[in-house]
Order: C-alpha cells, then structure tokens, then sequence
C-alpha cells in the first residue's frame, strides 16, 4: 500500500482540485497499487476539515488527522508520516505545487530500489523578490556550516520506504527540519524532477517568521556552528582578560597601587567570569 501524505492549512479551495488529481493518478496505478490519502489539518480555521470530511465520508481510502491547533507545516508532515500505514509514504502539500501527476515517477524509482525518493523542482522562480533574496542567503549559510547538505530545489516532496519511515519515526525532535532529517537518515537516495506550479488559490501559508523559525530550526540540528562560535569567542574574551588582570595585578602590587582602579578591577573579572561560562 502507498500512503499519500497531505498536510493542509486553509487549503479549502485546493483540496477536491488535489483530490481529483490524486484520484486520476491511482486509477491510473490500482491493478499495482492500492492507496490511503491520509490529510493532516493542521488547524485550520477554514472550510479545510468539513471538505475533508465529506470527501473522506464517500472514499473509504481517503483519513483525516485533524490536530488540535495549527502546529505548522513539518510538525502535520510528521503526524501523517506516523500515521502512514503503507509499505510507502508519499508526503507533498495540498496546494497543487507538488502535481500528483508525478507519484507514478517517484513510484518507478522505488521499484529500482531506491529506498528514499526526492522530488526536485525545476525552473522555479520564487514568486517574491525577498523570498527569493533570502532563499539565496540560507541555502549558502546552510550548506556551508551545516553537516547535512541540503539541496536548493527540493522540498517536502518525496517517497519514503518503509524502512526509512520506522527510523523517520525514531527521531522526535520537536522543532524539526524535515528535509534535513530524510537526508540524515541516509539509505539508497534517487531523485526525479518536476515542473513546480504556481500556487493555484490562497497565498504560501509560509509567513517570514514561519520561514525563520524552520531555517533556526534546521541550523540548530544540524550544525555546531552556532555552538562554536560561542566557544571561540569564550576563548578569545578568557584569554584577553586574563593578560589584562595580570597586568593589572602586577601594577599594583610592583609598579603604583595609586593608580589601581577597582571599577577596572571588577569590570575586567566579570568578562573573564563571562569567558569561562561561554567555554
Ligand atoms: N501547511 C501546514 N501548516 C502550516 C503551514 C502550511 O500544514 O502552518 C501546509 C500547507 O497547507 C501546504 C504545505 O503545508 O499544503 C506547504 O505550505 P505552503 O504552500 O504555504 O508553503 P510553500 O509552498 O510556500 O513552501
Ligand atoms: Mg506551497
């Protein structure tokens, strides 16, 4: 069985347009594959769940998780991933980008063997000048500081194995970068290329903060970066400041206790204190 994953928020206008295209594509595929289409609502507070839950009334193939609360985009990914059932999971978003039409490509490279599926879009301009700028400046910050190399092009668009779904499974981070965990967790990796859509109805769901907090999240897990810099510059402050103090100690006590300033005394211990916590 191949589990199709959709995270959705207020993706009311899209669904029975992605539904239809689904449809097509398993009728295309049913004689070798049978299919679950599992929609995770993350919390919308449009007509997101009553569509679903009518189309899922009709199509027993089609589950809804409904969260709680709009948890974001790679949080509603991994719950249907957990969810998943299939020997297969498919994840893509529910706003037409990622075209259904494809599955069958993502499909035949598995039954070559590959155990991890990747699609990358192709000749895609981001639709936004300053998306597009910052974009450009976290995929060179990223690839050159973290341990995971994360490709331009490529999104939450992807086939996993079940094999690679079980270790998926394993990893429980709370603020995730999905993309960097598949590529983490290794195994056989191919590739197909799409032509990406142009959002179809509705704005990305993605705000700046949004972006920024899941380009945090991915710095944070998979580079030392951060925690580097933060020791070097524990080594740099440690080490100044302790010349400083011996100096200061040695005027005073070889060369005029007149000119021996407390205030300088002090301020120059706390950033030695500061050093060594930052070590
Ligand atoms: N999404 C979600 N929760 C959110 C934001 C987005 O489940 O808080 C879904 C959204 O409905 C879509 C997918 O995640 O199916 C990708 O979102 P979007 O198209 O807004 O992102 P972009 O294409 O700009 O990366
Ligand atoms: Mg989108």
């Amino acid at each position: 069985m191949v589990s199709v994953v959709i995270p959705v928020y207020n993706e009311a206008s899209n669904i029975e347009l992605l539904m239809r295209g689904l449809d097509e594509v398993i009728e295309k595929l049913c004689e070798r594959y049978s299919f679950e289409v599992i929609f995770v609502n993350d919390g919308s507070n449009d007509e997101t769940y009553d569509i679903i839950t009518s189309i899922a009334d009709n199509k027993k193939y089609v589950k809804l998780i409904d969260l709680s609360r709009n948890f974001g985009n790679q949080i509603a990914v991994s719950a249907g991933i957990n969810e998943a059932k299939g020997d297969i999971a498919i994840t893509m978003d529910g706003d037409l980008q990622h075209p259904p039409a494809v599955i069958p490509q993502l499909l035949s490279e598995w039954e070559k063997g590959y155990e991890v599926v990747q699609a990358k879009r192709v000749q895609y301009r981001n639709p936004s000048f300053v998306r597009n700028i910052l974009s450009i400046v976290y995929f060179y910050i990223m690839n050159h500081i973290s341990s995971v190399k994360i490709e331009k092009d490529v999104s939450d668009f992807r086939l996993m194995d079940r094999k690679a779904v079980e270790y998926f499974k394993k990893v429980t981070e709370r603020r995730r970068f999905v993309r960097g965990i598949v590529n983490w967790l290794g195994f056989r990796r191919s590739y197909i290329e799409y032509r990406i859509n142009p959002r179809l109805q509705g704005n990305s769901t993605f705000s700046i903060r949004g972006l920024f907090n899941l380009a945090m999240a991915a710095l944070t897990s998979f580079s030392l970066m951060p925690l580097k810099i933060a020791s070097l510059l524990g080594v740099l402050i440690t080490t100044f400041s302790s010349v400083l103090l011996l100096i200061i100690s040695y005027s005073y006590f070889f060369v005029n206790k007149e000119i021996f300033r407390p205030i300088a005394f002090f301020a120059v211990l706390n950033a030695l204190m500061g050093g060594i916590i930052l070590v």
